[in-house]
C-alpha cells in the first residue's frame, strides 16, 4: 500500500487520458521511453495503471463495508485458479475505456491481446475446485457482497506440463512470481503469528476456571498479499488474501559468525518451505505432514485476520455470526472449526458452549467428493506433535457430539463408532469431513445428484441426526470470464440483440430463444463459431505442428486426467473410428478433430500412462496418409484457465462422460455449453441439470445411471464379457493391446489395455462403450445437418442462465450465509 501510494500518479486511467496514463507509468515508474517500449513494458505500464484504479475502488469498497456494518463472507480455499487479470479488470470497467485502451495500445504499435498474453496465470489450483473458488469471488464482487477470499501464496502452484517426444507428461516447476507479478497490493503489510508444536498446560485462573496455555511453540509469520477482485460493472472491488510463510528470525547472526551459513538461514528456509508448493493431486490426499501444516497455517492466519478486523471495528464477539460467515471449500480448511474454538475459548475467554454455538453459526462446509479415498483424515500423531491444544479441542467436540448421538440413538454403539470424529481402526485418525459436518450449520453438495448421494452415502448417519443441515447449491461459472472475455464475438452479438444486461443476469438470454429459429441469427452464430475455431486451429498448429480443418467437428474433452472421467472411453471411440475409416475410406461420417487437454497428478501412474497413449495414438493417426483430415487427434499441453478460455468458444462437442455417480458437478460442462457446444454425456453431476435446462432433444445422453453402476459393480463386473459380446470393442482393444500405436514399447499400451480388462474395473469403461458409440453415431448424423446442429447449439448457449455462478452465490447468500449485498 505504501508502495502503491508512492507511485500513485497525477494521471489516473480515465476516459480521454489513457495514453497519458500509460506513458506516465512507462516513463516515471518504469524508466522506459515510449519509443523503445517493448510489449512487456506496455503490459507492465498498463497493468500498474489498472491496478491503481482498482486499488482506489477497493479502498472505497472497504470504507462502505465498514460503514454499513454488513456481514462479510470469508471464502476459505486451499486453491484459487484465477486466470489472467488485465483483461478481466479492464472489461469490468466501462466499455468505452476498454475501447480506448485497445486503440491507444494500437497507436503505440501493439495489439492488446498480445499485450495481455504477457501475463502469467497464477496457477494456484489443480482444477475444478480452484476454478470454482475464482468464479465465486467474481460473482461475489459483481453482486456487491463484502467478501474476502483466503488462501495460500504458493511459490509453485500447479506445475507446467510439457509433453516429451515419446508422448509422456513431464512436470516443470514454474513460479508465477518469477517475473514481477503486478496484481498484488499491500505487499507484506499484514502479518500474523502462527504457532506449531510445543505443549499444552492447564492452569487455574483467579475464578478457579481451568485455562489452557499453549507454550514452547515454534512460530512463523504468515504474511498477507492481496489480489484485487473487481466486480463487473460494479463499484465493488474485493480482495483475495494469500498467506506466505516467513521466519520470525530470518537470519541468525551468531550462527553466521561461527561460520555456519546454513544454520543462519535455516529458519527462513523452513518458513518459506511451508508455502513453497501446492500438492498437485486433486483427488487423493497424500497425508503429508507439510500439507497438514499448510492447512493449519492458512486457517490460523485467516481467522486471526478476520477476528482482528472484527475487534478493530469494536463489534462484540458474541455478534460474530452476524458479522462473518466462513465457507469451507472442501475439508482442506476444516481446522477452522477447531482453531475458531481455540481463539474464542483460550484467547478471548469465552465459555465453551457459547463459543461452540458461534462456531457452528459462522461455519458452513461444501463437500466436493464422495470418493472414499479422497476423504481427508489426519493421524492423531500429527496433532499430538504439531497441534496439541487442538487435539484436546477435537476430543472435547467429539465427546459432546457423541453424547448427542447417544441421546438420540441410545444403545447404538456401532453408530457411535461409525460417527466418531476419530477413526479408531488402525492408526488413529481425525476424520476431517465429519469434523466439518459437526462444526457447520450447513453442508452443501455441488449438484442435485451429488447432494442426494452425499446424504445417502458418506453422510447418511449425519443426515439422520440433522436432516435440516444438508442442502444443495449447484455450481456455476463466471459469465464474465467464460463468455464476455473468452468469446468477445458472441458477446457482441448477444449485446447487439439484448443490450448488456446478460453480463450480470444470464437468465436474460432466455429472451433471445426465438433466435434459434431465425436463419440469419443462426448464420451469424455459425460464423462466430468458425472464427473461434480458426483461432484455435492456429494455436494448435503453433503448439503441435498439426493442421486441422475448421470444417471438422471440434470434439473436446478438457479436464484433469482421471480414470473416473474416462478419457479412455473417448479414446476407444477414436480407435474404433480410425478402424472404420481404414475399412472404408469413403465412409461419409463427418470429419473430426478430437482434442484432449489436462494434467495428470505426478504420482498417478495410470493417468500419466493415459496421456502417453493419447499422444501415441495421435501420432499414428495424424500421420496416417490414408486418413488425411478425416480424423485428427490433438493433446494440447499445459491446460490452464487461459488455454481453457481459448478452447471453450471453439468447441462443437463437449465430452462429459464420467462414470455416473463420480463427478460431483463439473463446471467445464457449463463453460462449453454456454459457448454453444453440444454435450455428449452421462447422467452424472450437473450434466443432469444441463439436460433439464436445454431439453432432452438438445443433448446426447448415454450410459448407465448411478443406480445401474452400483448394481453392475455388485454383480461383479466382467470386462471380458463386454469384449466377448461386442466385436467393434474387441477389435479396438486388440489394436491398442497389440502395441500398434506404441511400437517402441508395447508395454505403454498394455498397461492401459490390461487395466480396462481387469476384473471389476472400477470405472466400468467398457460397460458403457456400446451406448457411447451409439450416441456418437447420433452426434455424427446431426453434425451433417449444419443448420439443425447450429439451432441446437444456439439453444444450448441461451439456456445456460441457471449455471451462472451469480445464481450459485445468491443461493449461498440466502440459504447458507443469510446476507444482503452492500450496494
Ligand atoms: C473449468 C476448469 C476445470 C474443471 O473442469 P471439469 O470438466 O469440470 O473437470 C479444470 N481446470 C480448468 C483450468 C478449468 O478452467
Amino acid at each position: 500500500m505504501a508502495q502503491t501510494s508512492a507511485i500513485r500518479s497525477a494521471v489516473p486511467l480515465r476516459l480521454g487520458a489513457v495514453r497519458e496514463a500509460i506513458v506516465d507509468r512507462l516513463e516515471r515508474v518504469l524508466g522506459k521511453s515510449t519509443e523503445n517500449a517493448t510489449r512487456r513494458d506496455i503490459y507492465d505500464a498498463l497493468s500498474i495503471a489498472v491496478r491503481e484504479e482498482l486499488t482506489e475502488r477497493w479502498i472505497a469498497t472497504g470504507q462502505r463495508v465498514a460503514r454499513a456494518r454488513v456481514k462479510r463472507i470469508c471464502y476459505l480455499s486451499m486453491e484459487f485458479l484465477l486466470g489472467r487479470s488485465l483483461i478481466n479488470a479492464l472489461s469490468s470497467f466501462e466499455d468505452e475505456l476498454l475501447t480506448e485502451v485497445r486503440e491507444t495500445v494500437e497507436s503505440l504499435g501493439h495489439d492488446l491481446d498480445h499485450i495481455a498474453a504477457e501475463e502469467e496465470d497464477p496457477g494456484l489450483g489443480n482444477g475444478g475446485l480452484g476454478r470454482l473458488a475464482a468464479c465465486f469471488l467474481d460473482s461475489l464482487a459483481t453482486l456487491g457482497y463484502a467478501a474476502t477470499g483466503y488462501g495460500i501464496r504458493y511459490d509453485y502452484g500447479i506445475f507446467t506440463q510439457v509433453i516429451e517426444k515419446d508422448g509422456a507428461q513431464r512436470e516443470v516447476a514454474s513460479s508465477w512470481l518469477g517475473f514481477h507479478y503486478f496484481w498484488e497490493t499491500g505487499q507484506g503489510g499484514i502479518r500474523h503469528r502462527v504457532r506449531f508444536g510445543g505443549q499444552c498446560r492447564a492452569t487455574r485462573d483467579d475464578h478457579g476456571r481451568v485455562r489452557y496455555e499453549w507454550v514452547d511453540t515454534q512460530d512463523v509469520w504468515a504474511v498477507g498479499y492481496d489480489l484485487l477482485i473487481p466486480g463487473n460493472r460494479s463499484p465493488t472491488v474485493n480482495h483475495l488474501r494469500l498467506w506466505s510463510g516467513r521466519a520470525i528470525t530470518p537470519f541468525r547472526i551468531e550462527a553466521f559468525n561461527h561460520g555456519n551459513y546454513a544454520a543462519a538461514v535455516a529458519e527462513q528456509v523452513d518458513a518459506k518451505n511451508l508455502t513453497r508448493v501446492l500438492y498437485p493431486d486433486d483427488s487423493t490426499p497424500q497425508g503429508k505432514e507439510l500439507r497438514f501444516k499448510q492447512q493449519y497455517f492458512f486457517v490460523s492466519a485467516s481467522l486471526q485476520d478476520l477476528l482482528g478486523q472484527h475487534m478493530a471495528e469494536r463489534r462484540p464477539l458474541k455478534d460474530l455470526s452476524n458479522a462473518i460467515a466462513v465457507q469451507l471449500n472442501d475439508t482442506h480448511p476444516a481446522l477452522t472449526v477447531v482453531e475458531l474454538m481455540r481463539l474464542l475459548v483460550d484467547t478471548y475467554d469465552m465459555e465453551w458452549a457459547a463459543a461452540w454455538k458461534i462456531t457452528r453459526e459462522v461455519c458452513s462446509y461444501t463437500n466436493h467428493t464422495l470418493l472414499p479415498e479422497a476423504l481427508e483424515t489426519w493421524p492423531v500423531s500429527f496433532f499430538e506433535r504439531l497441534l496439541p491444544r487442538h487435539l484436546q479441542i477435537v476430543y472435547q467436540i467429539n465427546r459432546d457430539f457423541l453424547e448427542e448421538v447417544s441421546a438420540k440413538f441410545p444403545q447404538d454403539l456401532d453408530r457411535r463408532r461409525r460417527m466418531s470424529l476419530i477413526n479408531e481402526d488402525g492408526d488413529r485418525r481425525v476424520r476431517m469431513a465429519y469434523l466439518s459436518v459437526v462444526g457447520s450449520h450447513r453442508v452443501n453438495g455441488v449438484a442435485k445428484l451429488h447432494s442426494r448421494l452425499m446424504r445417502e452415502t458418506i453422510f447418511s448417519d449425519f443426515a439422520q441426526l440433522w436432516p435440516e443441515r444438508f442442502t444443495n447449491v449447484t455450481n456455476g461459472i463466471a459469465v464474465r470470464r467464460w463468455l464476455k472475455q473468452a468469446n468477445p464475438l458472441l458477446s457482441a452479438l448477444l449485446t447487439e440483440k439484448l443490450g448488456p444486461a446478460w453480463e450480470n443476469d444470464l437468465e436474460d438470454l432466455e429472451r433471445l430463444k426465438w433466435a434459434a429459429d431465425d436463419a440469419d441469427f443462426r448464420h451469424r452464430f455459425r460464423e462466430i463459431k468458425r472464427a473461434n475455431k480458426e483461432r484455435l486451429a492456429k494455436t494448435i498448429h503453433q503448439l503441435l505442428g498439426v493442421t486441422v480443418s475448421v470444417d471438422a467437428m471440434f470434439d473436446v474433452q478438457v479436464k484433469r486426467i482421471h480414470e473416473y472421467k474416462r478419457q479412455l472411453l473417448n479414446l476407444l471411440h477414436v480407435v474404433a473410428r480410425y478402424q472404420r475409416l481404414l475399412d472404408n475410406p469413403d465412409d461419409p461420417m463427418p470429419k473430426r478433430v478430437v482434442m484432449f487437454a489436462g494434467k495428470a497428478a505426478p504420482g498417478y501412474h495410470m493417468a500419466k500412462a493415459i496421456i502417453k497413449l493419447i499422444n501415441n495414438i495421435a501420432h499414428v493417426i495424424n500421420n496416417d496418409a490414408r486418413i488425411g483430415d478425416k480424423l485428427k487427434v490433438c493433446f494440447l499441453p499445459d491446460y490452464d484457465v487461459t488455454l481453457a478460455q481459448e478452447i471453450m468458444p471453439a468447441a462443437d462437442l463437449s465430452e462429459q462422460i464420467s462414470t455416473a455417480g463420480m463427478e460431483a458437478s463439473g463446471t467445464g460442462n457449463m463453460k462449453l455449453s454456454l459457448n454453444g457446444a453440444l454435450t455428449i454425456g452421462t447422467l452424472d453431476g450437473a450434466n443432469i441439470e444441463i439436460k433439464d435446462a436445454v431439453g432432452d432433444e438438445n443433448i446426447f445422453i448415454f450410459g448407465m445411471t448411478t443406480e445401474e453402476v452400483v448394481a453392475r459393480r455388485a454383480q461383479g463386473y466382467s470386462p471380458a464379457d463386454e469384449v466377448a459380446r461386442n466385436p467393434a470393442l474387441k477389435r479396438a482393444i486388440e489394436l491398442i493391446d497389440s502395441g500398434y500405436f506404441t511400437p517402441d514399447n508395447i508395454f505403454d499400451s498394455k498397461v492401459v489395455s490390461d487395466r480396462l480388462l481387469s476384473h471389476g474395473e472400477h470405472f466400468l469403461v467398457l460397460a458403457d462403450f456400446d451406448e457411447y458409440m451409439a450416441a456418437q453415431a447420433r452426434v455424427d448424423e446431426l453434425f451433417l445437418n449444419t443448420d439443425e446442429w447450429t439451432r441446437k447449439s444456439v439453444i444450448n448457449a441461451l439456456s445456460m442462465g441457471p449455471f451462472s455462478s451469480d445464481r450459485s452465490i445468491r443461493e449461498y447468500a440466502d440459504s447458507i450465509w443469510a446476507i444482503k449485498p452492500v450496494l
